[in-house]
């Protein structure tokens, strides 16, 4: 049995949704261990996730910056060693999409050894009638960066968990690839 732990960083535009996404994880997890503020700004919410077929668990360590920021201006310090990121646009507004490549090269820049579990979350699918970004087009790019692709609706409570899910596992497989690489080598 196995407890890792993953710093997961919510990331994306302003007003896409990603505290109201990061309350809906916190409400919505039966094992929510804690909630603080760590520095200004920054909320950290540990979500322990257990992955199918196995005894194991990972534990996401979600940080959600709070306020305006400007892109430039977010803290170093948040980005650091994070190993799992959930990139968050509203379907509504595609320029908050465009912003994805941005968000995700600035995330890996700072990932250990470029290693990271990620996922696209399309949020605010109940505004379907001011849809600007489609399904396909938004997932074709997520493939195209090695990322899973999910829809939600944090005003909903729509398929919120779903992402969390995703990204525990595939930090789990990380792992384990991990794990096998040392094996073959000594
Ligand atoms: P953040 O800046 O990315 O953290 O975005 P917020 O979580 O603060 O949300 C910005 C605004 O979008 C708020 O008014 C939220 O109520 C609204 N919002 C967030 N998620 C959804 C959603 O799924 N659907 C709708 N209709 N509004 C949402
Ligand atoms: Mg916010």
């Amino acid at each position: 049995m196995v407890r890792l732990r993953a710093k997961c960083v919510l990331a994306g535009d302003s007003t896409v949704g990603k505290s109201a996404l990061a309350h809906v994880f916190r409400s919505e997890s039966a094992h929510f261990l804690k909630n603080y503020t760590l520095t200004t700004g920054v909320e950290v919410f540990v979500n322990p996730i257990p992955i199918p077929d196995t005894s194991d668990s990972v534990e996401l360590f979600l940080f959600d910056s709070s306020g305006k920021e400007i892109f430039y201006d977010m803290v170093e310090s948040q980005w650091d060693l994070a190993g799992a990121l959930c990139l968050v646009y509203d379907i509504t507004n595609m320029d908050s999409f465009n912003s994805c490549a941005k968000w995700l090269e600035r995330t890996r820049a700072q990932a250990p050894s470029g290693q990271l579990a990620g996922v696209l979350v399309g949020n605010k699918t109940d505004l379907a009638s001011r849809r600007c970004v489609e399904s396909a087009q938004a997932q074709e790019w997520a493939a195209s960066q090695g990322l899973e692709y999910y829809e939600t609706s944090a005003k909903e409570m729509d398929n919120c968990d779903a992402p969390l899910q995703s990204l525990a596992r595939a930090f789990h497989r990380m792992y384990e690839e991990k794990l096998e690489h040392i094996r073959s080598i000594v």
